[in-house]
């Protein structure tokens, strides 16, 4: 019996986060959440998620802060880091890639990619690609 993949939301935004709980819930991983940055670097690093999804626009400290956090330190820099911001433009795929992002997602949440993507990276982490 494998255990379900465990998914960090990072998101500071209630609706989003109750809406991205709902969605990782019904794909069968198992949900834990951050209503900011801070929260985000220290749970990921007591509860080691195998994803985190992270807001960029965030109080505190923000989503590609918080991801290089995540990257600079050993006990979490093998964790794939998706961004979510709402703030797509032309180039920020690219942008948010080069900083370290694992892969991106733009806000509205089309559900349909919201599992694509997931489901990739995952499968990318657990090398059955
Ligand atoms: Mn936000």
């Amino acid at each position: 019996m494998t255990q379900p993949s465990r998914i960090l939301i990072v998101e500071d935004n209630d609706r989003n986060r109750k809406l991205f709980r709902l969605l990782v819930s019904n794909m069968g991983y198992e949900c834990l959440v951050a209503e900011d940055g801070v929260e985000g670097v220290r749970i990921a690093r007591t509860e080691q998620p195998d994803l985190v999804l992270m807001d960029i626009q965030m109080a505190h400290l923000d989503g590609i802060s918080a991801m290089t956090q995540l990257h600079a330190d050993p006990l979490t820099g093998h964790i794939p880091v998706i961004a979510v911001t709402s703030y797509a433009m032309p180039g920020d795929r690219e942008r948010l890639l080069a900083a370290g992002f694992t892969d991106y997602l733009a806000k509205p949440i089309d559900t349909d990619e919201f599992r694509q993507v997931i489901g990739k990276v995952l499968a990318k982490r657990h090398g059955d690609s």
